[in-house]
């Protein structure tokens, strides 16, 4: 990005810029001198386009005390934020010893020591910014710089860089994207529900850690950002020849479940005692990345005897039930030849992605004449509409997008003697954005050829509420002519049966209505179904025949959930779209304000069948139980300085005293911040 800035050119009121140090995803940075005292800083400075958008700015200056006030000795501090105009800029200390990524690239790989005591650095200066509140978002080598020239053994170097710039930059993006970070070193919550806290931090530093000891990322391998991002979610990092005990550091730190991690500042310390307890080992050679990655056991792979890790150089013992992986096996390039460029969807790299991660084209060889556009579903049209509708709520439905990778299975070339067995098995993955109500849905499909079906898993993650009560999901016949299977829901988790359009009031082919399960807040579920297959239909392009249907049948349930010329509360979970709280436009004081909170339907409010009145009359309506468990996940507070007050189990709301203008806040399940309209509160008379 062209930026005329020249040496010499003032910044601020106090900076002078003297030459470009470097570039990266949000703009240039340069070496600037304090005009009065001729010190020299860094300054990075945001693309136009940052500073073009008021909620960034806004952020940015909401932002600028924290980021000032953060101060350690592995902090790169921050000295100024400045906005001027069209120019937001990051003043800050100049790092002159690069940074971990030139490290990397200069020696490969690093000796268990100080690869140990670089991340525990880096996690003493993670854990300063999680006391006060900052989570970093974007931990990696290239975020890691170094003060002065770095050599085997020295400690005291480490300077982290580039604190919450991420989620400053990422305010609109991350709304309608839900993803932020760098795929490669992003956690698994970050991925499947957008939740990046302190732990999804101490993972970062998890996979620098993998890196500087093997000089690469655990799951860095074949595939674009999607599929890196999404090996995080369900691979296995291949074992390193480190010892046990270092590598079962290295587990703890990249755990799945971000409670099972320790703290940063527990983690330096696990790290630093490590350190001294090792014998002086020599770097390992860095190897080449895997093809196949061992999966995570779960409840639908199981029975295919998914083996618990495997070695990363040994692709080949990867059992059946291994791994997705995109594209064809084949070595460790990324960059697979006939692929065409494509700026906005990029290979996996290690740039940050505030941006959706959307699949690219697929190679000539997986290309499916009869798959329609590319991993973008289409978006009903009612949604960008809506989507501007409930920017007041701050909410933004976004709809179905991402599409996933690939499998060819080694084993299955070994063991068929076939020649088109290649197309035996097959895996296909599909990912939703984070609905209103804090669901998303990921979806992988397996063909097994052998058994003529495929496997489809479901699964379901909350965010700041538990979910419950039906939910929909339409799968309809694989192949041309096939009407709708007859699916074999695993009855475990959920209870299955056909959507009968005349209770729910949406009249959609192949319809499963599931119902039974709670999603817990913050946690997933698993639904599988076995989809039976005529052998026809997937014998050709098995890859990307399963790719396209699996698009057609998350597309076609976004579809029927979304539809806005459905009336009625079926399906509340996925079909919720916003909350509206309501109360009389004139209260009278030192009574009880009424409060209603109306459910906003993809075809629009509903005042006449509300999710909750206050003060209540009765048991919380069904919807209210499944989108937030009821009472409980509703809250009301005061939004006019004290005027009003409310009850402390946070139902009840009463007027104080008179108010011209007020309004009432209420948080209802994973729906925050929402408020009503204005009202006035007066006197009895
Ligand atoms: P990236 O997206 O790669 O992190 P940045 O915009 O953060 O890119 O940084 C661009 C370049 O500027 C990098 O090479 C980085 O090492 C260098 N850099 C960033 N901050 C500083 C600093 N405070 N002092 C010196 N160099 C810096
Ligand atoms: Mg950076």
């Amino acid at each position: 990005m062209a930026q005329s800035r020249s040496s010499g050119e003032a910044l601020g009121a106090s900076y002078r810029l003297v030459e470009r140090i470097g570039s990266g995803a949000v703009g240039e940075v340069w070496r600037v001198e304090v005009a009065a005292t001729g010190e020299d800083l860094a300054a990075k400075l945001l693309r136009p386009e940052h500073a073009e958008d008021p909620a960034i700015v806004e952020r940015f200056v909401r932002e600028r005390s924290v980021l000032v006030a953060l101060q350690h000795p592995s902090i790169v501090r921050v000295r100024d934020l400045i906005v001027e105009g069209s120019q937001l800029a990051i003043v800050m200390d100049l790092v002159t010893g690069g940074s971990g990524r030139d490290l990397l690239a200069a020696n490969g790989t690093l000796a268990a020591r100080d690869a140990l005591l670089l991340t525990a650095e880096t996690l003493d200066a993670l854990a300063a910014a999680h006391a006060r509140g900052v989570v970093h978002r974007d931990v990696k080598p290239d975020n890691v710089l170094l003060d002065g020239v770095w050599r085997p053994g020295r400690t005291g170097a480490v300077r982290v860089t580039d604190f919450g710039i991420a989620s400053v930059l990422a305010e609109r993006d991350r709304k309608t994207t839900g993803l932020l970070g760098t795929p490669q070193y992003m956690a698994p919550e970050s991925i499947s529900n957008g939740r990046s806290g302190a732990p999804a931090d101490v993972y970062g530093a998890g996979v620098l850690l993998y890196e500087l000891l093997s000089g690469r990322t655990p799951f860095a391998g074949p595939g674009t950002d999607f599929t890196v991002a999404y090996r995080h979610v369900t691979s296995l990092p291949p074992v390193l020849d480190v010892p046990a005990k270092l590598w079962s550091a290295l587990e703890t730190l990249l755990a799945k479940d971000p409670a099972a991690r320790p703290s940063a500042a527990e983690a330096a310390a696990l790290l630093r005692r490590l350190s001294e307890s090792l014998p002086a080992l020599p770097p390992l050679a860095p190897g080449d990345a895997p093809v196949d990655f061992a999966e995570v056991e779960r409840p639908a792979t199981v029975v295919r005897g998914s083996s618990a890790a495997s070695s990363s150089a040994t692709a080949d013992t990867v059992s059946d039930a291994a791994a997705p992986s995109a594209g064809t096996a084949g070595g460790s390039v990324v960059g697979e030849a006939g692929r065409e460029p494509e700026p906005e969807l990029g290979q996996a790299g290690s740039a940050t992605v505030i941006r959706p991660l959307v699949r690219p084209r697929d190679t000539p060889e997986t290309a499916a004449p009869e798959q329609p556009a590319h991993g973008r579903f289409p978006r009903p049209d009612w949604l960008t509409n809506r989507a501007l509708a409930f920017g007041a709520l701050g909410i933004v439905l976004v709809a179905v997008v991402v599409v996933g990778a690939v499998l060819w299975l080694p084993s299955a070339l070994r063991h068929s003697p076939t020649p088109q067995a290649s197309a035996a098995s097959a895996t296909a993955f599909q990912q939703d954005r984070p609905l209103p109500t804090g669901l998303s849905v990921t979806r992988q499909a397996r063909y097994d050829r052998d058994v003529g079906e495929v496997t489809l898993t479901l699964t379901y993650s909350a965010q700041a509420s538990a979910l419950s009560g039906s939910l929909l999901e339409v799968v309809p016949g694989i192949g041309s002519g096939s009407g709708c299977p007859a699916v074999a829901w695993s009855d475990d988790s959920v209870t299955a049966q056909p959507n009968q359009p005349s209770v729910t009031g949406l009249d959609v082919q192949c319809g499963w209505n599931l119902s039974g399960a709670t999603v817990p807040a913050g946690g997933q579920i698993t639904v599988t179904g076995r989809v039976p297959v005529k052998s026809s239909s997937l014998a050709s392009g098995t890859q990307s025949a399963l790719d396209a249907w699996l698009q057609r049948e998350a597309a076609a349930t976004g579809k029927a959930v979304g539809d806005d010329g459905v009336s009625g509360t079926a399906y509340p979970v996925q079909r919720l779209q916003g909350v509206q709280v309501e109360t009389p436009a004139r209260a009278v004081s030192q009574t009880t304000l009424p409060v209603t909170l109306v459910p906003v339907w993809p075809s629009g409010p509903d005042d006449l069948d509300p999710l909750y009145r206050s003060p209540s009359t009765g048991s919380p309506s069904q919807m209210l139980v499944d989108v937030a468990g009821g009472e409980k996940g509703v809250r009301f507070s005061d939004g006019c300085s004290g005027a009003l007050a409310v009850s402390s189990d946070g139902l009840v709301v009463t007027a104080l005293s008179v108010a011209p203008t007020c309004t009432v806040r209420a948080v209802v399940g994973n729906f925050a911040n929402l408020e009503s309209e204005q009202f006035g509160i007066t006197t009895r008379d």
